[in-house]
């Protein structure tokens, strides 16, 4: 999962950087508007967060602008105005959901696998795929019933091929999902975790599109 975070309260964005990369999920941040605005431009994500309260600009109106120029993704408000009609305007005005400050990291985790799933249409957590079986949200790994331990890059790709069902990613979409902004990219890591997976889940799970990436496979055995 690749978040975009949209707080200017660096005492709250480095909270949930660090409490929810401890967690695996691949998190960049931007503190204002039109910094939001340009990364959406070029960035892959899956999922955003948003602060109401915006230097540059409010971000319910943000929120208005980015619909309306056809954004799709989920988005979760964060907002320390807990009036009932702030919330129930967030919500008809195009958020997914919503958390009042102060909230706990875990909530917010689990808010945001919530919001993946429905945006996914998939109403169960695990996902199976042949012999398979995958809990997005935890990170747990079964093939042929028997539990198998990925690494959290490990368990990032898997998570994302499987969600691409059989589309072909290509190795920046893959990297979107291993590395946040300012980290630095060793050249063969997408390669070596490939192979850690096949060695792991089967050689056959993962197919190499020369020249365009990679897709998890039809079938799994
Ligand atoms: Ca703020």
């Amino acid at each position: 999962m690749r978040v975009l975070l949209i707080e200017d309260d660096e005492l709250i964005a480095h909270g949930i950087l660090t409490g929810l990369r401890a967690h695996g999920i691949i998190i960049d941040k931007v503190g204002n508007a039109s910094e939001a605005k340009a990364a959406l431009a070029i960035l892959h994500c899956d999922v955003i967060i948003l602060d109401l309260g915006l230097p540059d600009e409010d971000g319910m109106s943000l929120l208005q602008h980015l619909r309306a120029t056809g954004l799709t993704l989920p988005v979760l408000i964060l907002t320390a105005r807990d009036a009932v009609e702030d919330r129930v305007a967030g919500l008809t005005k195009g958020a997914d959901d919503y958390l009042l400050k102060p909230f706990d990291l875990n909530e917010l985790v689990a808010r945001l696998h919530a919001l993946l799933r429905r945006a996914a249409g998939r109403s169960v957590t695990l996902i199976e795929h042949g012999a398979l079986r995958f809990d997005p949200t935890s990170g747990e790994t079964w093939r042929h019933g028997q539990a198998v331990v990925l690494s959290r890059r490990e368990q990032a790709l898997l998570a994302a091929l499987l969600q691409a069902r059989g589309r072909i990613l290509n190795a920046d979409q893959m990297k979107d999902n291993l590395y946040h902004f300012e980290e630095e990219i060793e050249s063969n890591a997408l390669s070596v975790h490939i192979h850690n997976l096949r060695r792991k889940l089967g050689a056959d799970l993962i197919e190499t599109i020369r020249g365009l990436g990679y897709r998890i496979s039809k079938e799994n055995s």
